[in-house]
């Protein structure tokens, strides 16, 4: 997680020998403007406080934060931790009409939604899964809806993949 480096400042009064508040050296010394680090324990939260969480920060310090201080950071070094981001909702294409009255017009080819398929098996309804023109970049056979859940499913279940296959 992170937070920005401005909620170390204190007053005007904590200004180092240079003049400088902790987010301004922060940024001086090449920091940029958060400070990393990892949550080392979460406060029980009691009644309408809010969450607390002691963060343990990589240049050593640990401090005690609001959870609206916080978000997540994304995990630059370990790009191996999610790679369904690899996954985007691409087109499948268009072709073109060779017969009939709409011959020579060209229409989005379509293809029937993976995930709605899979769901109408599981809840054992009858009846074909929706129509969809937008398939996955990765994996070619998968179709999904682009309103739906449909396309979260199939994230989710490709980073279920992927867990399974790291506990191998
Ligand atoms: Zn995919
Ligand atoms: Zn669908």
């Amino acid at each position: 997680m992170r937070a920005k480096a401005t909620l170390f400042d204190g007053g005007e009064g904590t200004r180092d020998r240079n003049g400088l508040l902790f987010s301004e050296k922060w940024a001086a010394d090449g920091h940029g403007e958060w400070c990393y680090g990892a949550v080392s324990f979460v406060y029980s939260r009691r009644g309408r406080h809010t969450q607390l969480y002691r963060v343990k920060y990589d240049e050593g310090t640990v401090m005690q934060a609001e959870d609206a201080h916080l978000e997540l950071a994304e995990d630059e070094d370990d790009s191996d931790e999610d790679q369904t981001v690899q996954c985007h909702m691409v087109r499948l294409g268009n072709k073109r009409t060779v017969e009939g009255t709409h011959r020579g017009e060209i229409r989005a080819v379509q293809m029937r939604c993976t995930s709605c398929s899979k769901r109408n098996r599981q809840n054992e309804v009858r009846g074909r899964a929706p129509l969809t023109a937008w398939c996955c970049s990765v994996h070619s056979e998968v179709y999904a809806c682009k309103h739906k859940t449909c396309w979260e499913e199939h994230l989710a279940e490709v980073r279920q993949v992927r867990e399974r296959e790291d506990m191998l």
